[in-house]
């Protein structure tokens, strides 16, 4: 019998879980990874023409529990880490 044929394949780590869409440009892939809009500028603007405010990106997502966290980028509680102005310096 061959058990070689496991199925290692592991998530890639742009994919995101089931129903979840960029906050950016609803493309499947997480919003901090977006391509589509990568200036901290737009995605600022994108946001502020949605429900959900600077600090958390998915109030929309199904599922959703909100927990608000510190920017990942600069520690400040004042934005999301996707549009940290620090990553683009
Ligand atoms: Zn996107
Ligand atoms: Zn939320
Ligand atoms: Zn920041």
């Amino acid at each position: 019998p061959d058990i070689t044929t496991t199925n290692k394949r592991r998530r890639h780590n742009n994919t995101p879980s089931k129903g979840h869409r960029c906050a950016f440009c609803e493309g499947p892939h997480i919003s901090d990874t977006c391509s589509n809009v990568k200036e901290w500028q737009e995605r600022r603007k994108i946001l502020e023409g949605k429900e959900y405010g600077p600090r958390c990106i998915h109030h929309r997502t199904q599922g959703h529990a909100c927990r608000p966290k510190d920017c990942y980028y600069c520690g400040k509680k004042s934005h999301h880490s996707s549009i940290c102005q620090i990553p683009d310096q």
